[in-house]
């Protein structure tokens, strides 16, 4: 059985705690690999490598820590099909998937690039007579990620690229259910050139994590995952003295308008709400439509299309999407779907019962669709992170615009009309943090800033984007006056511009 192990001081090093997990192929339900769990001492030599080695990546000069990155896209794509191939074996997301995965990873690395000029600092010349001010953006040191299962290279991508650009060393805590890609990353960076010690990954459970929440080196917490994580994470790194941003679940509504393109709004509806097997932050899991004759349009074109995915081994050319993470995460979908039911949501699709020839051990679910769920369902206030589209039916505009805006999740929104008075009126009153017009899936481009609002995101500052520069380095303000410029005598009066 294949072991894997940690990334510590530049190499693989097996793991030494004598605990571990399964990492299973989801298309066959087999286990293909055991991970090892890192102990707190494991965790803490990570650390001490990150920490002897961070120093020195700082003084390396910012040209020249974007040229490690250049390498390592360069590195990754050579690699592309191989790794897009790994990913998909773990997580169960089809291969054009997993591309995508890896590519808006890659889109990242590529922003991090133009590290010399995100990191030119501010400079006021004569702010003063013979004063000069300026500001520096320094690394904060060694800092950490902790990133969910379901973009096992992007979410990584996100975190360490910015972070590693700006001068830190970085240590990694993957998911533990598809922990190769990281691992694979974390060599191609060091076969970019990036010192040995500056990246290490942890693998394992919530010992590695309390570790890095709580040991005083470890200056920044950037997290992705479940809300109640994210709570936790963020409230314990922050009780430890640390800067903390946690990106947590969702329940993504899309609005659909009387005057939408409805074969538009459906394609978008079926493609974001069952692409991935709806396990992505940004899958719309909340269809609106506007109006009766607008919900019974779109129900009735939906239904078809859901019964008609096709569902299919994650290596199939021909899929949709593919299996479910874990056998466990596949019961805990369908379990919603029995509450749905008895809470008195219409099931217009059942795909609790699909099953796969050959595969009869794969994680696969089909698709289901509910029409009629109400504000007051569990399946409604829930995040289910499955192939699984709910149907509320708003009477007019304004209880549109309520149902996402009042959601405790705020993570991402869309609205299709043609009407751009609507749209804008929506974009600017959601209560929501990424909005979308006639675009299911917002998710910005590496170049923006990426972040839910409500219990979607924890932390004042967003993922990627000039955030990241933000989040990952410390201002310093130098105030200077030369002799030339010095008056003689004490000052006691605090100097002010008047
Ligand atoms: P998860 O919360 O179970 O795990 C995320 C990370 O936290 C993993 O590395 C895991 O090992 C660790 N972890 C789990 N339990 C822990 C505990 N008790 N103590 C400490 N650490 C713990 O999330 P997941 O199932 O891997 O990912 C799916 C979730 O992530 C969904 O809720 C999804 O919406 C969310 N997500 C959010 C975003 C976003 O940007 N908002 C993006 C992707 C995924």
């Amino acid at each position: 059985m294949r072991e894997i192990g940690h990334f510590i001081g530049g190499k693989r090093v097996a793991g030494t705690s004598g605990r571990s997990g399964d990492v299973f192929d989801p298309n066959t339900g087999e286990v293909q690999a055991k991970v090892s769990f890192a102990n707190k001492s494991e965790v803490e030599l990570a650390i001490a490598n990150a920490e002897a080695a961070q120093p020195s990546w700082a003084t390396v000069n910012p040209q020249r820590r974007a040229r490690v990155l250049f390498k390592f896209l360069e590195l990754v794509q050579r690699e592309f099909d191989n790794l897009a191939k790994l990913l998909s074996s773990e997580h169960g997301k089809t291969i054009p998937d997993s591309k995508g995965d890896i590519q808006r990873g890659l889109e990242v690395v590529e922003f991090a690039c133009g590290i010399p000029h995100l990191l030119k600092g501010e400079f006021s010349d004569s702010a003063g007579p013979g004063i000069d001010l300026f500001s520096l953006r320094q690394p904060l040191g060694v800092v950490a990620g902790i990133t969910p299962f379901n973009f096992p290279a992007m979410i990584p991508m996100w975190k360490f690229a910015p972070a590693l650009a700006c001068g830190n060393a970085f240590i990694l805590k993957p998911s533990e259910r598809d922990p190769s890609v990281p691992m694979r990353l974390a060599e191609l960076l060091v076969d970019a050139g990036l010192p040995a010690g500056v990246l290490n990954v942890v693998n394992g459970d919530k010992e590695a994590v309390d570790t890095l929440l709580t040991d005083p080196r470890v200056r920044a917490i950037g997290f992705v995952g479940s809300s109640a994580i994210a709570e936790y994470i963020y409230s314990t790194g922050c009780a430890h003295g640390k800067r903390v941003q946690c990106f947590g679940g969702a329940k993504n509504h899309m609005v659909v308008m009387p005057d939408a393109d409805m074969d538009q709004a459906v394609d978008a509806l079926v493609g974001a709400g069952y692409g991935s097997a709806g396990e992505r932050c940004m899958a719309v899991s909340v269809a609106v439509p506007v109006g009766k004759k607008t919900a019974d349009v779109l129900v009735e074109k939906l239904i078809p299309r859901v019964e008609s995915l096709k569902i299919a081994p994650s290596s199939d050319p021909q899929a949709d999407y593919g299996p479910m993470v874990t056998k466990a995460h596949l019961d805990k979908v369908k379990s919603y779907i029995d509450v749905g039911v008895k809470e008195g949501a219409k099931l217009k699709v059942d795909g609790r019962g699909f099953k796969l020839q050959g595969y009869e051990g794969g994680f696969f679910m089909g698709g289901c669709l509910f029409d009629e769920v109400t504000p007051a369902m569990r399946i409604y206030k829930e995040e289910i992170f499955g192939p699984v589209l709910s149907v509320v039916r708003a009477k007019n505009y304004e209880e549109a615009l309520r149902l996402p805006s009042e959601h405790e999740y705020g993570n991402g929104v869309a609205i299709f009309t043609r009407d751009g008075d609507t749209a804008r009126d929506f974009a600017t009153r959601v209560n929501v943090g990424m909005v979308g017009v006639n675009f299911a899936i917002p998710v910005p481009l590496a170049y923006h800033t990426f972040g839910g609002w409500k219990r979607s995101g924890f932390g004042d500052l967003n993922q990627h984007g000039p955030d990241a520069v933000r989040f990952y380095t410390k201002t310093k303000t130098v105030t200077s006056r030369w002799p030339s410029g010095l008056k003689e005598g004490a000052e006691f009066v605090i100097p002010t511009m008047k």
